[in-house]
C-alpha cells in the first residue's frame, strides 16, 4: 500500500512553526517514515499533483497567497492550517487594525508599489481548513497527536474550552488575583496552560473559544484593576481579526 502524500507549504509567517517542527527530533521521524513528503516549502523538486494531507503554515496577506491557496486546496484531501498566523490570522492580522497605505509606506518605503498587500485573512477566511493546530508558535504536542490521528484515518476533535480549565486542573493560583494580566478565560485551551503554570500570564495566542461575551471579558478585566483600552489592545495583540471592532 502506498504511503500518504503530505506536503508542508509557508506562506506569510516568520517560519517558527516549521522551526518548531523540527524541534520534534525523533518523535517527529518516527511519524514521518510513514509518509512521503512530496512538497516542503519551495525547497523541494519532488512535486505532486495531488496531496493526502496539506500543511498551511502562515497567512493569507497578498493576491498571489489567495491563488496559491486555491491551488493547494484543489489538490489537497486534507488541508491542515498551522499556527496562530494560519488559524487566525496572529501577529500578521495587526497590520489591519491600521491604513493600508500607512503600513505599505512604513514596511517598503518608496519601494511599496514593488509589494502588493491585501488585508491579512486566516486561511479559512479563503478555502475550507480541515484541521487546526494551534498556538504560536503551534503547539508540538498537538501538531504529532493530529498529525498521527490523521494517518491512522482518525478524526482529532479540536479544544473548544478555556485555558482556565487546564489552569485549574494544574492547580495553579490565579495570576489575576497576584495583580497580573491574563485572556485565559477567553482563551481556547489546548496547550495545558503552559503560560499561567510557568507564572507567564496567557496572552491568547491559541485564539478564542466560540462564542465569546467580548464585553464580558473586558469587564471582567476592569474589575482586575485593567482599563478597556489595555484588555483590547492585548486582546488584538493575537486575535486582531476578533476583535478589529471593539473599541
Ligand atoms: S504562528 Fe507564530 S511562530 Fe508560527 S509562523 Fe506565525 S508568528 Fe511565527
Ligand atoms: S491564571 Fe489565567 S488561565 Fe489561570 S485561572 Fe487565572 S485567568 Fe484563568
Ligand atoms: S497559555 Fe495562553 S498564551 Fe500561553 S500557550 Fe496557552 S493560549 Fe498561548
Amino acid at each position: 500500500m502506498s504511503k500518504p502524500k503530505v506536503a508542508f507549504f509557508d506562506f506569510t509567517s516568520c517560519e517558527g512553526c516549521q522551526l518548531n517542527k523540527l524541534n520534534l527530533e525523533n518523535d517527529l521521524l518516527a511519524v514521518l517514515d510513514l509518509v512521503d513528503i512530496v512538497e516542503f516549502r519551495e525547497a523541494m523538486d519532488d512535486r505532486a499533483d495531488f496531496y493526502d494531507i496539506a500543511f498551511i503554515e502562515g497567512s493569507i496577506s497578498t493576491p498571489a497567497c489567495i491563488e496559491r491557496i486555491h491551488d493547494i486546496r484543489r489538490r489537497s484531501r486534507i488541508l491542515v492550517a498551522l499556527g496562530s498566523c494560519a488559524v487566525h490570522g496572529g501577529i500578521n492580522a495587526l497590520k489591519n487594525l491600521h491604513p493600508a497605505e500607512w503600513v505599505k509606506e512604513t514596511v517598503y518605503g518608496d519601494n511599496k508599489y514593488l509589494f502588493p498587500s491585501i488585508p491579512v485573512q486566516a486561511v479559512s477566511e479563503v478555502v475550507k481548513v480541515d484541521f487546526e493546530v494551534r498556538g504560536c508558535p503551534m503547539s508540538t504536542p498537538e501538531f504529532l497527536h493530529i498529525f498521527k490521528s490523521l494517518i491512522l484515518g482518525r478524526k482529532p476533535e479540536p479544544f473548544d474550552h478555556a485555558v482556565c480549565i487546564e489552569c485549574k486542573l494544574n492547580e495553579n493560583e490565579c495570576v489575576l488575583d497576584k495583580g497580573m494580566f491574563c485572556l485565559g478565560p477567553i482563551s481556547r485551551a489546548g496547550c495545558n496552560a503552559i503560560c499561567p503554570s510557568n507564572g507567564q500570564y496567557c496572552t491568547g495566542c491559541r485564539g478564542v473559544v466560540s462564542n465569546i461575551n467580548k464585553n464580558g471579558a473586558v469587564e471582567m478585566l476592569k474589575k482586575h484593576g485593567f482599563s478597556k483600552k489595555e484588555a483590547l489592545n492585548k486582546m488584538k495583540l493575537f486575535n486582531a481579526l476578533e476583535f478589529k471592532n471593539q473599541n
